[in-house]
């Protein structure tokens, strides 16, 4: 079995707010990315490729935020968080506040792949970047029109900060059964420059363990960070026997929402079983797996 889901962040998705236009563009995304996801699990690759090639997908495209059309900070700059995990030997690698890679996933996996460190911030981060000839491009590539007045709608007041959650993920499991994670964010819109959220932090927003599943948060960061989201969701089943089904519905809406956490996830075990709960509104998502068809939701 292999299987891919995606999410593309969640949220108060008014279906009166969100267009037709909008809507079809967010499907066609979702759908682009879980092709991309698919493509490499149906070659054979592993969970870790197509967990990264869905999120890539997704950062490239504007409607998302991460990479290009990434949320603003107070500042009107961009600062991306990103991390990758994969769960057959728990290797990981996060970046957050990065300005300058246009993909910030492919950082993250450089870190895990060649430096023996976990997590690089900033300006280290940035250069490291460079170092290993990962593609470059400024603030023109990132800002776009839209995000900047959405920042201008949140200082008005006109939009809640919690409203525009809009992280992009995507978890898998290969035909080997091994489980691997993916996220990227511009973090919240609004954030006060230098505010690092849940998706780089491993065991809150991104989390992999062959043992338990593989998981990807999205909504308010810093409960889920307080939380530890992504690892308790995996404790839920390595220790409290819990199915994947079972452990992430529990996070989601009855431990996240006491704690002021608004927001969703996506998992997969390595038994091929997904879940995607979310306690907003509506979660741009979609999922795969072996001789299916691809599905994309909102609500
Ligand atoms: N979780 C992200 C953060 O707090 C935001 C999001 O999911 O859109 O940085």
């Amino acid at each position: 079995m292999w299987a891919v889901v995606v999410h593309g962040g969640a949220g108060l998705i008014r279906r009166d707010s969100l267009s037709a236009e909008r809507e079809a563009l967010c499907h066609r995304g979702l759908a682009a990315a879980l092709a991309a996801g698919a493509a490499v699990l149906a070659a054979g690759g592993s969970a870790l490729d197509a967990a990264v090639a869905a999120v890539l997908v997704l950062e490239d495209d504007p409607v998302f935020n991460a990479g290009r059309g990434a949320v603003l900070t107070a500042d009107g700059t961009v600062e991306l968080d990103a991390a990758v995990m994969e769960g057959e030997h728990r290797r990981a690698g996060a970046v957050a506040g990065v300005r300058t890679p246009k993909n910030p996933i492919l950082l993250a996996r450089a870190v895990m792949e060649h430096t023996p460190h976990v997590m690089l911030v900033g300006d280290g981060a940035d250069a490291f970047a460079a170092e290993r000839g990962l593609p470059q491009v400024g603030p023109e590539w990132f800002v776009t029109e839209e995000r900047k007045q959405q920042l201008e709608r949140v200082r008005d007041g006109a939009t809640a900060k919690k409203d525009v959650y809009g992280t992009v993920g995507a978890v898998a499991v290969d035909l080997s059964g091994h489980v691997a994670a993916a996220t990227s964010t511009g973090g919240m819109v609004n954030k006060r420059p230098g505010r690092v959220g849940d998706s780089p932090i491993l065991g809150a927003g991104t989390w992999a363990t062959d043992a338990a599943c593989a998981v990807s948060g999205t909504g308010h960061g810093e409960p889920f960070i307080r939380l530890g989201v992504g690892s308790r969701v995996a404790s839920w089943m390595e220790l409290g026997g819990l199915s994947l089904e079972q452990a992430a519905q529990r996070v989601v809406h009855e431990e996240l929402p006491p704690m002021g956490g608004s927001g969703g996830l996506i998992a997969v075990d390595r038994y091929g079983n997904v879940c995607l709960p979310f306690n907003t509104a509506g979660m741009f998502r979609g999922f795969q797996r072996l001789g299916e068809e691809p599905t994309t939701s909102i609500w």
